[in-house]
């Protein structure tokens, strides 16, 4: 079984995001950039599949700018087999990215797919979805625990008020919760084996996807400062306060 795992390129999760002046969208010129952590997951789970016997091959395939190289090797330090770079500068939507990643997966034939739930930096939740309806497979999304059994894959998905578990019939597409793993850190010695990967380079423009933006970006803001706080010396105060103040008893 191949396993294919996408992995997307994204403000480090410990940078504050800054906005650029024009307001038109996050400046991420000079700012540390890593994979999604819930990609990190999503390799993870991919990788524990194969040592586990039950895949042989985990591929994994970025969208985006040349830079992504990195986070790409990134996972084959982490141990997966190979990676795909789907180069563009363009600023690809979660749609164009579920069809590139459809465009992918009809070359390589993957059993299985795993996503991370979102990217932290759109916040979108719709890629593995979308990548799932284009493919006319089953999915599975919040992934909190994943068991791949003969030509299925049973995954328990972290629901409102509860947990929930789908079989799923392969080939299927799984997006990752945080509590399905914890990812591993790249040693030294498997970072510059990782070196020696096969890593392969498309042109966006190679795969003929339709990539036109769908959506305009109006504007982006900064959320709004938090106004000081004020010490209370006394419960009776702060309940005073909150009554007649925030109104909110
Ligand atoms: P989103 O729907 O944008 O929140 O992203 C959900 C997931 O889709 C991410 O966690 C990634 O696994 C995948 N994804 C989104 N954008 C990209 C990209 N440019 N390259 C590779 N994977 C991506």
């Amino acid at each position: 079984m191949k396993i294919l795992v996408a992995v997307k390129r994204v403000l480090d999760y410990n940078v504050k995001a800054r906005v650029k002046a024009d307001k038109s969208g996050v400046d991420l010129s000079n700012v540390k950039m890593s994979m999604n952590p819930f990609d990190e997951i999503a390799v993870e789970e991919a990788l524990r599949i194969k040592e586990a016997g039950k895949a042989d091959e985990v591929v994994v395939v970025s969208i985006g700018v040349s830079q992504c190289q990195e986070t790409i090797r990134t996972a084959l330090a982490m141990g997966a087999d190979r990676g795909i770079l789907v180069e563009t500068d363009q600023e690809i939507e979660p749609l164009a990215v579920a069809k590139i990643l459809k465009a992918v997966a009809e070359k390589e034939s993957p059993q299985l797919a795993i996503l991370g739930k979102q990217a932290i930096d759109d916040d979108s939740n719709v890629t593995g979805q979308m990548f799932a309806a284009l493919m006319d497979c089953a999915q599975a999304t919040f992934a909190s625990k994943v068991e791949v059994g003969e030509g299925k894959v049973d995954v328990t998905r972290e629901i409102d008020g509860g947990l929930q578990t789908l079989s799923l019939n392969l080939p299927a597409v799984i997006t990752t919760d945080l509590r399905l793993n914890e990812p591993r850190y790249a040693k030294l010695p498997n970072i510059m084996k990782a070196k020696k990967k096969p890593l392969d380079v498309i042109p966006v423009a190679d795969l003929g996807v339709d990539i036109a933006p769908r959506l305009k970006t109006l504007k982006v803001e900064e959320p709004p400062e938090r106004s000081a706080g004020v010490m209370v010396e006394s419960v009776s105060e702060l309940v005073d306060k909150l009554k007649n103040e925030a109104k909110v008893i």
